[in-house]
Order: structure tokens, then C-alpha cells, then sequence
């Protein structure tokens, strides 16, 4: 007879790994597959992980965990094509205890994969699942490379294109629910990193821009200090760059080539590229009978123009998901019945309150005018407070004359702005 797992976890992202460590500490017999070479081998982000989520499941991980810096300092800049304005926000509370992290996702990822090992999860990378295998409707285990291998419940973390999703018929993916994030991690001396950026030896900043970086295109771009790299990118909608028929490399070479990014990443070595899928908006369904969705592919992920966060998302919702695992195990019972407790915790905890909070935020976001107006009216401002050439206007007084037409406009983006973000 085959063996049958308690769980079986489709991805080792955080979500996975999340939910893999957890139900391996409780003693259960949990399977992890992963199509990459090894965890974090296909995975992109930013670089920036909310700290929150993973300290309830190890406390203060980053003793132990390969984090980068500890970000103190948050920088927002509004970028012309000559100019740009930054808010640059330094405190050292955020490290008490820290708020957020730096980290690369294939040293990170590994590391997870490792601790869930350690607590008895098997990991088996390089396998692509294909599809659920289903018995009386219900899922009972996976198919990959023509095998099939049973579970009394499938944990799909297999991220923002989740197959498992799709094929569990809890998903139908739309271009426009999507964003794209170009990453590029560009090496550079820990010395200069620090100088560029006001930076102590172990914190970390992390600057965003928004305005002339994106081809007139609703998005932003990034800045995270590692230890001895820069990871550096753009986030825009999907949809937007379809529709002006814009490659995505253009983007990424615009935004690095703008002088106030120029000056940021020069001297610096480009070590690697790559691209990926971002979710924008919730699938259908988190659960079904036999089956978990957490993170991504469940479409858990707050962007709120300021804090791009799917990794505590991912973590809160694996860590979830071992939770109701152990309820089913307890009842003997896999049904749907069972596995919406899934659902009701998430939104007794930030996971699903934090995306209600913040539902309105991707559609706000894609007002054009945050990216050509307002960063362009930031940058005459200061430019008229700086510049000295004789006789002198007071700045407000002139650029209130020049935005007459379009205050009524203006403060309807402010109020929509307050009730999104
Ligand atoms: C450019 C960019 C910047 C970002 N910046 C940030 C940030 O700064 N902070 C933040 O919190 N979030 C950020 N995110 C989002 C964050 O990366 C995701 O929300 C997070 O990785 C989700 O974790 P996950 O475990 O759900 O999925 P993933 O991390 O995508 O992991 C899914 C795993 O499943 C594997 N897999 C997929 N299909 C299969 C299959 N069929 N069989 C086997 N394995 C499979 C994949 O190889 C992968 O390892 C960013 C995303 C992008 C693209």
C-alpha cells in the first residue's frame, strides 16, 4: 500500500514552509514538494519582510534567520524628470522589537525549508505537481510526474498563479487582477551602501518612488539596502502595460537610468534579473473539500501604494492553515464543513481584516494622477521655495493660482486617498 500524508504542501515559498513547520512540530506527516531546483530558486521580491508574522512562530527568528538589514529608515520620493522631492523618515523604534527586514529569498527560503525539515517535514524540490487527484469529489492528494500521492488534506502555496487553485476550481485568473514586479539585485560594498544612505553597519533603508519612473504607467519603484547588495524595481499593473504596448524591460531601464536613481545604484554590479506576478485582488474561494489555499494563491497580499506585503501574509495564513489541519486530524473529518473554520480564523486575525481594511487601495492606486500631477506640483513647489533669481512670489501662492482649475478634482483624490490608504 502507498503512503498517505496528513498534509501534503504544493510550494516552498512562506506560505509552504509556514505551514510545513507547523504541522511537523505538532508531529504530523507532512509532505512539501517544490518545483525549483531548491526553496527560493524561483522566487522574486522586493526584499522587504514584515517581521510580525513570522516572530509569533519563531520568536525573534532573526537570531538565527539569514536577514539582511533591519529597516530604520523609510524614504518616499516623488520623482520628476529633472528633480524629485523625499520624505525620508528615520526611527529607531522600529527596531523595538524590529518592524521589518531586508532579505534575499533564496538564502531566506532555504533556511525556512530547513527549519520545517528540522522539525520531521520531508521536502522533495525539483518536482512540478500537475494536478489534485480527487476521490468522490473531494481532494485526496496530488499528481506529479504521473504518480499520484494521497493526503487526507493538500495545502496549495504554490503562489500568485496557483495551479492548485485553478484546478480545485477556486480560481479564474484575469490579466487586470494582476501586477508585475521587475527585480534586479545589484551588488555593492556594505561601506557605500551605508554612506549612500545614512545607513548604521546593520540597519537597512528601504526607498520607494513614485511619479516620472514608470512610463506615465500606475506603479512604483523600490529600493531595499541588503548587507552588500541593492535590490532594486518596479511594480505596475499588468493591464496598463498591455495596453500602452510597453515591454517591461523598458520600465526597469527608464527608472534605473532617472538621475536621482542613477546616482543611488552607480558603480554598482547588476547580478540578477527576474520578473514576476504580483496578485491584486482575492481568489473565489480559500478552501474546499480536502483542500487549503494560503498566501499568494489564495490572493493574500496587501498593497497599499506605502507597504507592499505578501511574505507575513503568506506566513500567517500557512501557520493558519496547520491550525485547521489539526481540528480536521482531531474530528477525522477533511470536508468543507470542517476546513471553513480557515476562513473564519483569517478574519478573526489581520490576514482578511487588513485586506478589507485596505480593499479600495489597488483601484485607488491606479489613478494616473498620482504619478504625473502630484509629483510634478511636489517638485514646482520646492523648486520655487529653493530657487533665488531676484524678485521673489511667495511659492503657494503661485502654484494655487496655477492648479485653479483642478482643486475641485484635487480634493476628491485627497478624500478617496484617506478612505484607501
Ligand atoms: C517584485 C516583487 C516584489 C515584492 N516585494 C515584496 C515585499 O517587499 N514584501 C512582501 O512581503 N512581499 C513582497 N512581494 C510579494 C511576495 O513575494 C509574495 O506575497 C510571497 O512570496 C507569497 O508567498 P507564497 O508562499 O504564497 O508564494 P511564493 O513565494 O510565490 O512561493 C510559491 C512556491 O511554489 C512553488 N510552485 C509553484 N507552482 C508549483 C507547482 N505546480 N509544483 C511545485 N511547486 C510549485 C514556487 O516555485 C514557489 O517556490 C513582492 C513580489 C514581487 C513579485
Amino acid at each position: 500500500m502507498t503512503e498517505k500524508f496528513d498534509a501534503i504542501i504544493v510550494g516552498a515559498g512562506p506560505g509552504g514552509c509556514a505551514a510545513a513547520y507547523s504541522l511537523a512540530k505538532i508531529g504530523f506527516n507532512v509532505l512539501m514538494l517544490e518545483r525549483g531546483k531548491y526553496p527560493g530558486a524561483k522566487n522574486v521580491m522586493g526584499g522587504r519582510m514584515y517581521a510580525h508574522a513570522l516572530n509569533r512562530l519563531i520568536p525573534e527568528f532573526w537570531k538565527e534567520a539569514p536577514v539582511e538589514r533591519a529597516v530604520t529608515r523609510e524614504k518616499l520620493t516623488l520623482l520628476c524628470d529633472k528633480a524629485s522631492v523625499t520624505l525620508d523618515f528615520s526611527d529607531e523604534q522600529l527596531l523595538e522589537p524590529p518592524n521589518s527586514f531586508t532579505i534575499l529569498r533564496a538564502k531566506f527560503d532555504q533556511w525556512f525549508a530547513g527549519k520545517a525539515i528540522e522539525a520531521g517535514a520531508t521536502l522533495v524540490p525539483s518536482i512540478r505537481v500537475d494536478d489534485l487527484l480527487w476521490r468522490n469529489k473531494r481532494v485526496a492528494g496530488i499528481v506529479a510526474g504521473g504518480d499520484a500521492l494521497e493526503a487526507n488534506v493538500v495545502i496549495a502555496a504554490d503562489g500568485a498563479v496557483s495551479l492548485m487553485a485553478e484546478k480545485a476550481g477556486l480560481a479564474k485568473f484575469a490579466v487586470k487582477e494582476f501586477a508585475i514586479g521587475m527585480k534586479e539585485i545589484i551588488e555593492m560594498p556594505a561601506q557605500v551602501i551605508e554612506d549612500r544612505f545614512n545607513l548604521a553597519s546593520t540597519e537597512g533603508a528601504a526607498q520607494l518612488f513614485i511619479g516620472q519612473c514608470t512610463k506615465q504607467i500606475p506603479g512604483g519603484g523600490f529600493i531595499y539596502t541588503n548587507r552588500a547588495s541593492l535590490s532594486v524595481g518596479i511594480v505596475v499593473y499588468i493591464s496598463q502595460l498591455i495596453e500602452k504596448r510597453i515591454e517591461a524591460h523598458e520600465i526597469i531601464r527608464e527608472f534605473n537610468s532617472n538621475p536621482a536613481i542613477a546616482k543611488l545604484i552607480a558603480g554598482g554590479k547588476i547580478m540578477e534579473y527576474s520578473a514576476h506576478v504580483i496578485p491584486e485582488a482575492s481568489r473565489t474561494g480559500l478552501f474546499t473539500d480536502g483542500m487549503l489555499v494560503v498566501g499568494d494563491a489564495a490572493g493574500l497580499l496587501v498593497n497599499s501604494g506605502f507597504t507592499l506585503r505578501g511574505m507575513d501574509m503568506a506566513i500567517a495564513s500557512g501557520m493558519t492553515a496547520a491550525q485547521v489541519v489539526k481540528i480536521a486530524m482531531e474530528r477525522n473529518d477533511f470536508s468543507r464543513k470542517t476546513l471553513s473554520h480557515y476562513e473564519y480564523l483569517l478574519k478573526n486575525d489581520f490576514v482578511l481584516k487588513d485586506r478589507e481594511t485596505f480593499k479600495r487601495a489597488p483601484e485607488f492606486l491606479q489613478n494616473a494622477r498620482l504619478y504625473s500631477l502630484y509629483p510634478e506640483l511636489a517638485c514646482r513647489l520646492f523648486h520655487r521655495l529653493a530657487l533665488v533669481k531676484g524678485e521673489k512670489k511667495r511659492a503657494f501662492d503661485e502654484l494655487l493660482e496655477e492648479t485653479k482649475g483642478e482643486r475641485g478634482q484635487m480634493l476628491l483624490d485627497m478624500i478617496k486617498g484617506m478612505r484607501a490608504l
